[in-house]
């Protein structure tokens, strides 16, 4: 494929770079899946400039209007799903099933944002006197950051972006800087959509030239950021610089399927397949801790080691490969750091993930699968922190009480997936652990546009993501109205003098 060369997109204008940076294809390096300008701090002002313009009359238009115009956004993503979902694979590495998926995902928001767009966005109170009616009505806030990351491109900037302008905001998007190609694609479509100038806005560039100057800006309002936790604590630091900007963190996970003693472990072995290594474990949700309860481990152990020895690594191109590469040299660094430290820190180890290398191997960052064993110790930093790739703990505790407190045991509180055929257990762990996503006989991952995503503790900041972001990127208005000649107040005020 020729090599696309994408732009900024400001005030409905492509824009050119001199400077550009190159997008390669992670399991092939060969291939430059293509450019994009490397912006600063100019491109960003040129941007939040455009979006500030933009505000004045995208608010004025009624929510079914911008539903509208998210509508035919909705139709032109339909017809163009197969060639993103290719463009998502080649971009970030993904098997192309989920490459498939992203772009159905990111399909389905626009859709459910189009519908919402019908359903009321207030409504009517009663006030303490009869005479006053009172309303709460949403109100959009301004200029929105959407910042986001490489693993869902097109899913993700979605579920941020589109409520944002649904609600009437306006936006500045940098996607990340690992698959500008496909943030380059969705700013296409919405270009065909037909929306306003300055309503989607889009500048390219690294998190520390282009994302740090966009939340500082004194005329965003406020930032829709999706990443590490790092990152996302830096970003809420900056914004609590000024009283007046929100902010939304949605950050990483160290997440874990709970597998108790009555689990159908036909469910559980594939519960953590999908969960351990769909996206060769960088999902912010996946399950990179499997807590069991002793008496079923040693079979469950040896089934699931027997099925993620069968899982094939390899271009995602190929229909049957399930895990891709990691997405760059960095991922990589990161897997052997996590390994070295469960190997340091006393793991049994099951299935020694090695990096692959010889033929096509050479052009990518290809690890196998890494499992160990590991009593529980509190204060692991393999037990605790986010690998962010294919690295599973098993570990075996006693009952499902100390396998909610394992579970608790770190600073994140994302995805918790509990596997069990007694409701009362379930129950239980549900009311018990700490996470925004939680799932019954089924993986960690697992997401719908129609329900929040989000985290607790460090996994984010209470603002979930998809369906939740209306809430945060709307005012909650109060409105009170007087039809009666004569001012009658609540709680007894009177006008006497
Ligand atoms: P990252 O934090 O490195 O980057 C995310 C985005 O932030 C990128 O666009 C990047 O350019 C930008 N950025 C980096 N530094 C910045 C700065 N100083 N100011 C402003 N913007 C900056 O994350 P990543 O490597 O792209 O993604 C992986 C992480 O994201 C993992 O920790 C994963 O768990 C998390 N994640 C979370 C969710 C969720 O919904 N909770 C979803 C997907 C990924």
């Amino acid at each position: 494929m020729t090599p696309i060369k994408a732009r900024n997109y400001i005030n409905g204008e492509w824009i050119s770079s001199e400077n550009n940076f190159e997008s390669l294809n992670p399991a092939d390096s060969r291939e430059i899946i293509g450019t994009a300008p490397i912006s600063g701090l100019a491109e960003v002002n040129q941007a939040v400039a455009a979006a500030k313009k933009g505000y004045e009359s995208w608010r004025e238009l009624s929510w079914i209007k911008r539903a509208e115009y998210i509508d035919t956004f909705a139709q032109l993503m339909k017809r163009d799903i197969p060639d993103l979902a290719e463009l998502i694979t080649r971009e970030c590495g993904k098997p192309i099933n989920e490459g498939r998926a992203d772009a159905v995902e990111a399909l389905h928001m626009a859709q459910y944002m189009a519908g919402i767009g019908r359903i009321p966005n207030g409504y009517t109170i009663s006030s303490e006197i009869a005479a006053k009616d009172a309303f709460i009505l949403r109100k959009p806030k301004g200029v929105i950051a959407c910042i986001t990351p490489w693993n869902f491109p097109s899913a993700i900037p979605l579920w941020v972006i589109l409520p944002s302008i649904l609600a009437g905001n306006t936006v500045v998007f940098k996607p990340a800087e690992q698959t500008p190609i496909v943030g380059h694609k969705l700013m296409e479509l919405f270009h065909e959509a037909g929306f306003p100038a300055g309503v989607i806005n889009l500048v390219h560039g690294t998190g520390e030239e282009c994302g740090d100057p966009l939340v500082k800006h004194k005329d965003v309002a406020g930032i829709l950021f999706t990443g590490s936790r790092a990152v996302g604590k830096y970003v809420q630091q900056v914004a609590a610089g000024d009283a007046y900007k929100f902010v939304a963190t949605e950050m990483g996970g160290k997440n874990a399927t709970i597998i108790l003693e009555d689990a159908d472990l036909d469910i559980a072995v594939n519960a953590c397949v999908l969960g351990g290594f769909k996206t060769s474990g960088q999902r912010c949700v996946s399950t990179s801790r499997i807590i069991i309860d002793r008496k079923v481990e040693a079979e469950f152990t040896q089934r699931f080691i027997e099925k993620v020895k069968r899982i094939k690594v390899g271009n995602g191109m190929n229909e049957d490969v399930f895990m891709g590469p990691l997405i760059e040299a960095s991922g990589l660094e990161k897997w052997k750091l996590h390994r070295a430290k469960a190997i340091e820190e006393g793991a049994e180890v099951l299935l020694d993930g090695e990096v692959l290398t010889g033929g096509d191997y050479d052009y990518g960052n290809f690890v196998s699968p890494f499992v160990y064993r590991m009593e529980y110790r509190p204060d692991t930093f393999c037990l605790r922190e986010e690998a962010f790739s294919p690295h599973v703990a098993i570990i075996p505790v006693d009952g499902m009480e100390q396998a909610v407190e394992v579970y608790n045991d770190t600073d994140y509180g994302l995805s918790m997936a509990v596997i069990t055929e007694d409701y009362r257990k379930w129950r239980w762990v549900r009311d018990h652990a700490d996470y925004g996503l939680g799932y019954v006989n089924l993986p960690s991952i697992g997401a719908e546009v129609h329900l929040p995503f989000g985290g607790v503790k460090a996994s984010g900041n209470g603002h979930p993501g998809a369906e939740g972001i209306l809430e945060t990127v709307t005012h909650r208005i109060a409105f009170t109205v007087n039809h009666a000649k004569e001012i009658v107040m609540a709680q007894g005020l009177t006008t006497n003098v």
